[in-house]
């Protein structure tokens, strides 16, 4: 639970509001197994009352009673402005499970819901659930999707559209926006207590630390670095990254107007509501380190506990200024694997340089270029390499090949062993938005089969899988334009 202290304005009590007609439109066993929950023979819940809870409609199944569910507030910085108060304005936690936290996403009104209506749309919902999983089966750190739940609910956006609720998991959701939330109200005493409970439930090492809020900032920083250096290197692009949508844990949360790139563009925009490109694919790190910044801001005061003034700011300044030259070897290590460079060498990060700024000149596919590049042998002809024909720029794509192929040469590995170690970090399967958004006109007419078929690719993204080859494509060209915004 995060917060242990009652009677305040940091939480509120509240039950989810049920939804009519509730029924099963997506379910990970995957996520259930997390959850120690036992399943029938086709990975669903043995236990029928599970549709009822993951609807908000009961708080709970056989096994488990929810007495206590809550939304928590937060504040937070949007699109680079203070936004004041924020809060779980359409997410209700309803307690843990196995060390894990199950909220309700979608579940209705609580305190924080502003002007909301505390719903979230069958669209957004499946994209969620979606995503979640895909960015698991990539080994990036996430908050995991259980369920979604579908209903005739009718919710209001741009047109009419469904409710749904989305069960999504997570050991702990507490965002930077919640520290802001206490540094901004000056709530020092909850400040300290979100600070201890962290470092108790989740950086425990902190505890033997001399300046233990000084190495949970370091931690949560180092985390985040890693974790954007890892979207990075898969092409994702998060969409809002907006300081209450970024993780203390350093994981993956608040999946919205995501997308993952298809054709490489390095300043592509997957959010259509970001118009300046703020959250553009290039940005995303430097945005990630002003999020840590404003983290940085809300742990003054607890820094200053135990410090002057003065020596805080500076502590936690030289603390934020490690994020790049963490993000930088998180970053060069990843790509540096992604092109099977494994016994380092003095230009390996030019040619790594070089490649992107060919594939963003040629508009290649970010996955499949680097999902081939495993396949080149040693021993190749620049002339055999298939990747070569996807590049306008050949000529320039011909001679960096030559150097490739001679740096290849200095890799220990035969080219069988170097392709394995390839095929783990490169995918063949991302979740592309046409891919997304075909589950979800299906859904829409109550087909929710396309939904389990893009989970069981997407668990598994680093293998070949028969007959799913199409999965693997990039868009045709009438659907490689589909618009996402923040609406949800
Ligand atoms: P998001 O852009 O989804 O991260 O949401 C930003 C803030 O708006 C958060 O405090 C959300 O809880 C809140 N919010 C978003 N959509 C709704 C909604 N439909 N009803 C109530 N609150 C919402
Ligand atoms: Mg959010």
């Amino acid at each position: 639970m995060p917060f242990t202290l009652d009677g305040d304005d940091a939480i509120q009590r509240v039950k989810p509001t049920p939804i009519p007609d509730p029924h099963w439109v997506a379910f990970s066993s995957s996520t259930a197994k997390l959850l120690n929950i036992p399943l029938n023979a086709h990975g669903m819940p043995l236990d029928e009352g599970w549709l009822s809870l993951l609807a908000g409609n009961v708080l709970h199944t056989q096994e488990y009673q929810f007495s206590n569910p809550i939304a928590t507030v937060y504040s937070g910085h949007q699109f680079g402005v203070w936004a004041g108060q924020l809060g779980d304005g359409r997410a209700i936690l309803l307690g843990d499970i196995q060390g894990q936290e199950l909220q309700l996403k979608g579940a209705g009104i609580t305190r924080y819901s502003r002007m909301g209506d505390g719903r979230a749309v069958l669209r957004s919902s499946i994209r969620e659930f979606l995503c979640s999983e895909a960015m698991h089966g990539l080994g990036i750190p996430t908050s995991r999707a259980l369920s979604v739940v579908g209903s005739d609910l009718p919710v209001r956006r741009e047109t009419m559209e469904t409710a749904a609720v989305c069960a999504r998991v997570a050991p702990s959701f507490i965002r930077v926006g919640h520290f802001e939330h206490f540094a901004s109200t000056q709530n020092i005493v909850k400040l300290k207590e979100l600070a201890d409970l962290l470092i108790e439930q989740h950086y425990q090492d902190c505890k033997q630390s001399d300046d233990p809020y000084l190495d949970l900032f370091k931690l949560i920083s180092n985390r985040n670095a890693r974790l954007v250096a890892q979207w990075q290197s898969v092409g994702f692009c998060h969409g809002v990254l907006n300081s209450d949508n970024i993780s203390a844990l350093g994981l993956t949360i608040d999946y919205g107007p995501f997308g993952f790139l298809d054709h490489f563009q390095i300043d592509h925009i997957c959010n259509h509501s970001d118009q300046g490109g703020r959250y553009a694919y290039h940005r995303q790190p430097q945005i990630m380190h002003w999020n840590m910044a404003c983290l940085a801001s809300a742990f003054l005061p607890l820094l200053e506990m135990n410090h002057s003034d003065q020596e805080a700011k500076t502590l936690l300044t030289n603390a934020l200024d490690e994020f790049a030259s963490t993000y930088k070897h998180f970053w060069q290590d990843l790509f540096k694997r992604k092109l099977g460079l494994m016994n380092p060498q003095d230009h390996d990060i030019k040619l790594i340089e070089e490649l992107l700024q060919l594939m963003h000149d040629s508009r290649a596919d970010f996955t499949n270029s680097f999902r081939s590049l495993g396949a080149v042998k040693k021993s190749d002809e620049i002339a055999s390499i298939a990747l070569r024909n996807e590049f306008v720029n050949r000529a320039g794509f011909d001679q960096w090949l030559g150097r490739y192929l001679d740096r290849l040469q200095l890799e220990s590995d035969d080219d069988h062993t170097r392709q394995i170690k390839m095929d783990a970090i490169n995918p063949k399967f991302i979740l592309r938005n046409h891919l997304a958004q075909k589950a979800i006109e299906k859904a829409q007419q109550r087909d929710f089969s396309e939904i389990a078929t893009l989970l069981k690719i997407l668990e598994n993204p680093f293998h070949s899988q028969d007959g799913y080859e199409e999965y693997s494509l990039p868009p045709p060209p009438d659907l490689a334009s589909i618009e996402v915004s923040c609406s949800s």
